[in-house]
C-alpha cells in the first residue's frame, strides 16, 4: 500500500469514527434525557416521606452574592401541609428541584421586609399559580407593610398573568388564583398565627432594629416543633420561645469575618462599601450567641443559616464557626441550600439529608 492510500484510509477512519461519535452522542443524550424524564417528570417524591415535620432549606444565604446560596428561605411540610418561611432571590428555584409540593401550599410567611427576603417572593406567587394549582391567591403573612409589598408584585406581574391566562386558558391558569392576599401580623408577644390540620404556627417579635417588625416563626406538628429565627439580634425571648424545639433554624453573622472584607474595601478606597461592613454586626447574631441561644433553650439540632458572609468552602466553615460548637451540647450544622431536616411522627430522631 502506497503511503497516499493508507493516509486516505486514515482519514477515512478518524470521519468515520467522528460521524459514529457524534450521532452516538446525540442518541445517548436523547435517551438519556427520556430516561430521567419518565422517571421524574410528575413524581411527587414526597410520597415516601413518613408522617412529620420536614424541613427544606431552599436559601442559606444572605444579599451578599453567591452562586451556590440563594437569598433566606425555609420551607417546611407538616403533615400533608406546606409553608414557605421568606423567599429570597433564588430560593423557589431550588425549593422545585428539591421536590417540594406546591400543590400542598397553605401560605407564606415573611419574617420581615428586608429586600433579601422577599425579592422571590413573585417567582413564588407565580409557582404556587401555575405550579400549585391555585384558585385563590396564596396567603401571605407579615408584618405592617406586607399588603404594599403584595399589592407591588402583583402589578408587576400583571402583564404575565394576561399573557399566561391567555396562552394556558382560563381552566388551567384559573384567574383567581394569581397573585397573593396579605395576612398582617402585628403581634407584641407569642402569638398563635395558624392553626389548621394539627399544624400550629406561632409569631414572636425580634430586635431587628432599625426594621420596625420582624419576626422569628414556630412550626409545631405531631409532637415535634422548629423554629426560625429571621433576622435578629440575640434573644433571650427568641431562646424561651424556642424551649424544647427539635431544630433551632438560626441566622449566623461572623463579625471579625465581615470587619475583614470591611478593611480590605477601606483599603482600596469603597468607602460606602465598608461603611456597611461596619454597620451590619450590630443587628444579626453571632455564630457564637446563637449557639447560646441553642443551648439555653435545650433544642436538640442547631442550624446556621443566613450566613454572613457564606462561607465558601467546607475548611471555612469552621473557621465560620468559631467557638460555637463548644458552646451547644447538641448537633450543630451550618445550612447548605438543599438540605432537608426530618422530623418523623411519633420520633425524637431528628434525620439531616442534602437533596441537591
Ligand atoms: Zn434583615
Ligand atoms: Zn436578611
Amino acid at each position: 500500500m502506497t503511503k497516499r492510500r493508507i493516509f486516505s484510509a486514515i482519514a477515512v477512519l478518524v470521519l468515520f469514527l467522528g460521524l459514529t461519535l457524534t450521532i452516538g452522542q446525540r442518541w445517548i443524550g436523547d435517551r438519556l434525557f427520556n430516561r430521567a424524564v419518565e422517571r421524574n417528570a410528575g413524581v411527587d417524591v414526597t410520597a415516601q416521606l413518613p408522617d412529620g415535620l420536614h424541613a427544606y432549606v431552599c436559601g442559606s444565604g444572605s444579599p451578599m452574592p453567591d452562586a451556590d446560596r440563594a437569598g433566606p428561605c425555609i420551607a417546611v411540610l407538616a403533615g400533608k401541609q406546606g409553608f414557605i418561611f421568606d423567599a429570597g432571590s433564588g430560593s423557589i428555584r431550588k425549593l422545585g428541584r428539591m421536590g417540594f409540593p406546591m400543590n400542598r401550599l397553605q401560605g407564606a410567611f415573611l419574617t420581615h421586609l428586608h429586600s433579601d427576603h422577599l425579592d422571590g417572593l413573585g417567582e413564588l406567587m407565580l409557582q404556587a399559580w401555575m405550579a400549585g394549582g391555585r384558585s385563590t391567591p396564596l396567603p401571605i403573612y407579615g408584618p405592617p407593610g406586607t399588603n404594599r409589598v403584595v399589592a407591588g408584585f402583583i402589578e408587576a406581574y400583571d402583564i404575565d398573568r394576561g399573557y399566561r391566562i391567555a396562552h394556558h386558558g382560563p381552566e388551567v391558569a384559573r384567574p383567581g388564583g394569581f397573585g397573593g392576599e396579605a395576612m398582617i401580623i402585628n403581634t407584641t408577644g407569642p402569638e398563635v398565627v395558624y392553626q389548621s390540620g394539627g399544624v400550629t404556627i406561632r409569631a414572636i417579635p425580634v430586635d431587628h432594629f432599625p426594621v420596625d417588625h420582624a419576626f422569628a416563626y414556630r412550626v409545631e406538628y405531631s409532637g415535634r416543633s422548629l423554629v426560625i429565627s429571621g433576622d435578629t439580634k440575640y434573644s433571650q425571648d427568641l431562646s424561651k420561645f424556642a424551649n424544647g424545639a427539635d431544630v433551632l433554624f438560626h441566622e449566623a453573622l461572623n463579625s471579625s469575618m465581615v470587619g475583614k472584607i470591611g478593611e480590605s474595601l477601606e483599603k482600596r478606597g469603597i468607602k460606602d462599601g465598608a461603611k456597611i461592613m461596619a454597620d451590619i454586626p450590630d443587628y444579626h447574631t453571632s455564630p457564637e450567641d446563637a449557639a447560646r441561644v441553642a443551648q439555653s433553650s435545650g433544642v436538640k439540632t442547631l442550624v446556621l443559616y443566613h450566613l454572613v458572609p457564606a462561607p465558601p468552602l467546607r475548611v471555612v466553615e469552621r473557621a465560620f464557626i468559631g467557638d460555637a460548637s463548644d458552646l451547644f451540647d447538641g448537633q450543630l450544622k451550618v445550612a447548605e441550600d438543599g438540605m432537608f431536616v426530618s422530623l418523623p411522627a411519633k420520633s425524637q430522631t431528628v434525620e439531616i439529608d442534602q437533596l441537591l
